[in-house]
Formats: C-alpha cells, sequence, structure tokens
C-alpha cells in the first residue's frame, strides 16, 4: 500500500497552526490565484503583498512575515476576503499575525508616550482604531 503523504504534516508548523487557530482560517485553502493582491487597497505600501503572505505562512515561513510591514498596513477592509474564491479571510490572518508580533514584541502604541498636544489634534475616532490596532 502506497505511503499517504499529508500536506498538513509538509506545510504547516505550530507557528502557522497558531495562526490558524486565531485567525479561524484555512492557510491550505488558497491556492495562490493572487486575486487579494490585486484588489488590496493597501497594496502599495506593503513589502509582501498579501497572496505572498499566506504562500509563506503555507511554507511555514512565519518569523518572516512576521517581521514584515505589511501586517502594519492592511486596513481590515476585507476586500480580499470578497474576492477570494476559496472564502480565505485574509484580513483575520493579518490580525492574528498582528497579535502574535505585539505577544513576542510587546505593543506598538504607548498612549502616554503621545505628546499632549498632538494627542489633541487626532480624531478621536483614529485613536481608538489605533488602540483595536496596535494594542492587545
Ligand atoms: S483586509 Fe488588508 S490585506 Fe485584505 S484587501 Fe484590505 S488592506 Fe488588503
Ligand atoms: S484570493 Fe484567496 S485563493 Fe487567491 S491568493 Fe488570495 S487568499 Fe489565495
Amino acid at each position: 500500500m502506497g505511503a499517504v503523504i499529508s500536506l498538513e504534516k509538509i506545510f504547516l508548523n505550530p507557528l502557522a497552526r497558531r495562526v490558524e487557530e486565531l485567525s479561524g482560517q484555512d492557510l491550505l485553502a488558497c491556492y495562490q490565484c493572487g486575486e487579494c493582491s490585486a484588489g488590496c487597497p493597501a497594496a502599495f505600501a506593503m513589502d509582501l503583498l498579501p497572496s505572498q503572505v499566506i504562500r509563506l505562512l503555507q511554507l511555514g515561513q512565519v518569523e518572516d512575515v512576521l517581521k514584515s510591514a505589511t501586517i502594519w498596513f492592511c486596513a481590515a477592509c476585507q476586500a480580499c476576503y470578497a474576492r477570494c474564491p476559496k472564502g480565505v479571510d485574509l484580513s483575520r490572518i493579518m490580525e492574528a499575525l498582528r497579535e502574535l508580533a505585539m505577544e513576542r514584541d510587546g505593543e506598538r502604541l504607548k498612549y502616554n508616550q503621545i505628546p499632549e498636544e498632538e494627542l489633541d489634534s487626532f480624531p478621536q475616532q483614529a485613536i481608538i482604531a489605533g488602540f483595536r490596532k496596535y494594542t492587545l
């Protein structure tokens, strides 16, 4: 009887599995069509395209993704999810990656380090959104 090769065992390392748990998404569902990257409004500022993020995760190169600026530039607009023929919600994957990065490196927004005069000029919505995105 021939051996059964499990793609999951080959491609998904423990950190990638954690991304799956946190995001509720199946990383191996992606077949690299590129629709997410083509429709992402923040792609121009990213160092890794959304489809590259998920490919690296499939290959277990989670550290490379955690170091990228892309996870912080994602605007959580879900345009990628709307375009994905496999129903992969990349915005949730990006959120899971931000969470992992902050667990390791600490929160990105230090409220008490924002100068008071600047604080007054920020729209309240921006501050709330900042807390949601840059703190655990
Ligand atoms: S949710 Fe993030 S990755 Fe997806 S299209 Fe919007 S900005 Fe791009
Ligand atoms: S649109 Fe979906 S299937 Fe296509 S590359 Fe992006 S995540 Fe993968």
